[in-house]
Parts: structure tokens; sequence; C-alpha cells
């Protein structure tokens, strides 16, 4: 559950590769129980970003901290990821031949190698858990279908319910709604607007229409830092922000 105050903060960080800067002293905070919303032109270090909070990538310089107690930068990638920071990479990665529920199921396994098909070794506050999450993404109805025949949409929302199984406290999620229909993309807006409150979510998202539609605030990247940060209406009508959209 949520406590009040950061529960990210990114201070000075750089990294460079092969001389180039791809992280420039960025500096970022996110609040416990935020939704917020990262935007920048290609190349801005969106994706690189992620990758240092997740310890995919290791920044040359600065420091990043998840809550007061863990320094990320003195973690594993394995050690990161048991703190609770999940991340939904862009395409979807469902497993195709199982159910949903399946799908659900195996996501909580903490022993990928075990898989309980058989119902009744599921304890009851794992059931318990899966019904919650086919609620809040929207696929109750679908619990016993193959995976492989849902919707784009549907596999993108059953693999934030595979993250959400193991109850993250920071979820990042990397361009949701590329691919969605428009129907699709309210449903999705819906669905992680539902999820800030219980966790922290930063969402890395070019369909501005789409970032209008959920963010309470927006950070805008600009070669590697921040180029200006607020409501979408404030960040859209600055014009340092306006100049580097226009220069795409
Ligand atoms: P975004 O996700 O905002 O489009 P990226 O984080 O992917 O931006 O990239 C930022 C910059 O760093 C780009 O110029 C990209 O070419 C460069 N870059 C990213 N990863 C690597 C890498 N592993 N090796 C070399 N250059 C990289």
């Amino acid at each position: 559950d949520v406590t009040h105050g950061p529960i990210l903060y990114l201070e000075d960080v750089s990294v460079s590769f092969d001389g180039f800067k791809a992280i420039n002293d960025l500096n970022l905070t996110i609040d416990d129980g935020e939704l917020r919303c990262i935007i920048g032109p290609n190349g801005a270090g969106k994706t690189t970003m992620m990758d240092i909070i997740t310890g995919k990538t290791r920044p040359d310089s600065g420091s990043v901290w998840f809550g007061s107690r863990h320094d990320l930068l003195r973690m594993s990638e394995p050690e990161i990821a048991t703190l609770g920071i999940g991340r939904k990479f862009q395409k979807p990665t469902v497993f195709e031949a199982l159910s949903v529920f399946e799908n659900l199921e195996l996501a909580m396994a903490t022993d990928k190698r075990i898989f309980p098909t058989l119902a009744a070794r599921m304890s009851g506050e794992t059931r318990a858990r899966i019904e919650e999450v086919l609620e809040t993404i929207h696929l109750k109805e679908w619990h016993a279908r193959e995976a492989g025949i849902l919707s784009h949409g549907q596999k993108q929302w059953l693999e934030i319910g595979m993250l959400l199984m193991q109850k993250p406290r920071l979820l990042l999620v990397d361009e949701p709604v590329a691919g969605m229909t428009e129907q699709e993309m309210e449903r999705t807006a819906e669905l992680l607007t539902s999820l800030a409150g219980r966790q922290s979510v930063v969402v890395v998202e070019h369909d501005m229409g789409f970032v209008r539609s959920i963010a309470r605030k927006v950070t805008v990247l600009h070669q590697g830092a921040v180029l200006a940060e607020g409501s979408m209406d404030a960040v859209s009508s600055d014009p340092k922000v306006v100049e580097v959209y226009l220069g795409e």
C-alpha cells in the first residue's frame, strides 16, 4: 500500500554510449501512488531511463533510490525486480496456448518451473488474487479462454495483469496503446488510472491524446534531461517543448 512522498529518485544521472550522452544529468522524482507520463521526441532517452531504473543499464554517474532505503545502483537486476518494480515492454508476451487464468497463475508462481495446473493445489489466496486481477483488467468473462485468441488490447491488459499478480510497488509501462483501437485506448486509460493510488505507474507514451486523457503530471525528456514538467496543458504550451516537437 502507498505511503506518502517519493518512491523513486534519480539524481544527476548520466550515461554515455560511445561518447554520446544518452542521459545527461537527469533528475526525476516519482511520488508513491502517482501516475506519471514520460514523453519526448525519439532518442530523448526514455528507454535508457527505464533501463537504468530496472538495473539493465548502469549509469556512469549519479544516484538512483527506491524509497529511502534501497540504493538501486548497488543492486543487481533480479534484486531490483524483487523490490516490486515491474516492467511492461511494448510488445505483449503472454503465453498464447494457456488460458487467461493460467497466465495469471503462472505469473504468481515464484519459481516459474513449478506450474500448479491443478486448481486443487492452488492456494485460496492465489485464487482470490487472480479473481481480483481479472476484475481490474476487465477479462473476467475471458478467464477460461486461450490467451492466443485475445485481441491485441486484451493481451496488453493480460500482461499488465501478470505484473499485478506480484503486487508491484512501481509499474513501468512502455507505449501501452501502440496499435490499439480507440475503444481499447479508453479502456487502457481507465485501467492505468485505476492502478494509480494502489501503486506508482510510470508510462512512456507517444500518443498525445492518450497522455492527455490519463496524466495528472507529465515529464518531457529531451537530450537525456528533463525539459519541462507539469500538467499536459502547461507542458504542451511551453515554448521549449513546442520547439523540440516541431523540430522532429
Ligand atoms: P527514446 O527511448 O527516448 O527514443 P533511447 O533511450 O532509446 O531514446 O535512446 C537515447 C539515445 O541513446 C539515442 O540517441 C540512442 O541511439 C542512444 N542509445 C540508446 N541505447 C544505446 C546503446 N546500447 N548503444 C548506443 N547508443 C544507444
